[in-house]
């Protein structure tokens, strides 16, 4: 069989045919081949009637079918297809040819697979893919981490069907193994965290503030010609001025019950796992939770008492602003702790990773595409070693121009009962990340006291003592 295809790409649902799509009308020749090879004849039949897009029956057939060194995109199921697959292309392949994972696996996942291929000589690449079905058709975010060597031989195809912001594409090589997917992860859990920080906006001016929705849509309107120009303020505002058949709101009929994949929860866990005080994504999972002990809720509400009022008394308008201050100032501590957690897994597991270049990735394409990214971009062009984005003289001047409209509104939303969990850890984050001294030499006497975990002193740092608490001095 003569070699003709650019690349292949297994997995035709959605995210698999747009991809394949969006390659064809970028002049690469894809090779379509899918599990129930039935969707292959189907889609050759439709979607990719008139390209050309060549199809596959086998997987043998598809290896015959590519030009060398082979490119295999899978975008499958996460999970243990990836590792059926893998298994089942294997011994068509010879050295130097390229597996490329673009689904939601785990990063740990594509660490133990990377790691097992290099020793087979096939080179290996987990892609963050972002953007839903619309990205993968027109412009992704694309997120490729793995073995480097593979890079020069898929950054023009990747680099071609990604999102644009100018001529800038949304797609750069992140760093080694699992990376691309780490960093897709922490894309997701950053996303959780804009999510809720747009809810508690929307939550205080509804129930704070009295405005109705199509006032609302309005304000996220205005916010998006701002500093918050981004994806979700946008899409924000139309949900708030959409109306059903019957003119009502429909996002006022919805359960209020957040659903959640689990990208969210495991970057709270990885954070956990090194330590990394990423609060606010952790927050955001947490009130997902909560959200969903509807039932819980609905009795606890008839039972538990709040403060007289929940009504903002003062200038609403005022409040607003200050409102809108204490979501940017918010959202900067959230990025902040994405890429601190970014920074502590590169140290781990040994990444190079671009952190200029991931916030490119995110700029455009993906759900939590922003302006503010570019900004976050030119803090790491400005000095690639910043180890705080609070640090930088454009964030940290952002932070204090916000500073008491967030602490106005974290303080007004205890007072009137409405819950503002990442507004609010933002701010305890902040406060503690300024400290130069936190009560923990309490917990230390504590744990030493009951357990006699030892303490240090501060005089006489890296030497470790007991105290005898219940003796004499
Ligand atoms: P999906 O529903 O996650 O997966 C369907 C594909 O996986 C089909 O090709 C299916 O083949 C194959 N598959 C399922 N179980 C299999 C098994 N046990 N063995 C072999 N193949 C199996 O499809 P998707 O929504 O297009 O997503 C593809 C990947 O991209 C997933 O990892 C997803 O998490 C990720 N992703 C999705 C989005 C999105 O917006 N949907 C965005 C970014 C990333 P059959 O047709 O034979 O069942």
């Amino acid at each position: 069989m003569s070699e003709q295809a650019d690349i292949a790409l297994i997995g035709l649902a959605v995210m698999g045919q747009n991809i394949i799509l969006n390659m064809n009308d970028h002049g690469y020749v894809v090779c379509a081949y899918n599990r129930t090879t039935d969707k292959v004849d189907h889609f050759l039949a439709n979607e990719a009637k008139g390209t050309k897009i060549i199809g596959a029956h086998s997987i043998e057939e598809m290896c015959s079918k590519l030009k060398k060194p082979r490119r295999i995109m899978l975008l499958v199921k996460a999970g243990k297809p990836v590792d059926d697959f893998i298994e089942q292309i294997l011994p068509h392949l010879e050295k130097g040819d390229i597996i490329i994972d673009g689904g939601n696996s785990e990063y740990q996942d594509t660490d133990r697979r990377s790691k097992s291929l290099q020793q087979k000589g096939i080179l290996y690449v987990g892609s963050g893919v972002s953007g839903g079905e619309e990205g993968a058709r027109y412009g992704p975010s694309l997120m490729p981490g793995g073995n480097p060597e593979a890079w020069p031989h898929i950054k023009a195809i990747f680099q071609s069907i990604a999102a644009k912001v100018g001529t800038d594409p949304c797609c750069d090589w992140v760093g080694e193994s699992g990376s691309g997917h780490f960093v897709k992860m922490v894309h997701n859990g950053i996303e959780y965290g804009d999510m809720q920080l747009i809810g508690e906006a929307y939550h205080l001016m509804k129930d704070a503030c009295g405005l109705n929705n199509d006032e609302m849509s309005e304000v996220f309107t205005e916010w998006n010609k701002g500093e918050l120009d981004s994806f979700l303020i946008e899409i924000t505002s139309n949900i708030l001025k959409y109306k059903d058949a019957e003119g009502n709101s429909l996002v006022e009929k919805i359960r209020d019950s957040a659903g959640q994949k689990g990208t969210g929860k495991w970057t709270a866990i990885a954070a956990l796992d090194y330590g990394i005080p990423v609060t606010l994504i952790g927050e955001s999972v947490f009130a997902r939770c909560l959200s969903s002990l509807k039932e819980e809720r609905i009795v606890a509400s008839e039972q538990l008492p709040g403060p007289p009022t929940n009504k903002y008394q003062g200038d609403k308008k005022e409040f607003i602003g200050h409102i809108m201050k204490a979501l940017y100032a918010s959202k900067i501590i959230s990025y902040a702790q994405g890429f601190m957690l970014l920074r502590e897994a590169a140290k781990i597991y040994g990444w190079n990773l671009n952190y200029g270049g991931i916030a490119l990735m995110w700029r455009g394409g993906c759900i939590i595409r922003s302006q503010f990214l570019g900004n976050i971009k030119q803090a790491f062009d400005k000095n690639p070693k910043l180890t705080n984005l609070l640090l930088d003289d454009f964030f940290k001047k952002a932070v204090t121009d916000c500073q008491a409209s967030w602490r106005k509104v974290v303080a007004t939303s205890v007072e009137l009962g409405i819950p503002t969990p990442c507004f609010s850890t933002a701010l305890a984050f902040y406060d503690g990340f300024r400290s130069e001294r936190l009560p923990a030499n309490l917990i230390q006497a504590q744990r030493d006291y009951f357990g006699a975990h030892t303490y240090e002193l501060l005089e006489n740092p890296g030497k470790f003592i007991h105290t005898n608490w219940t003796g004499t001095g």
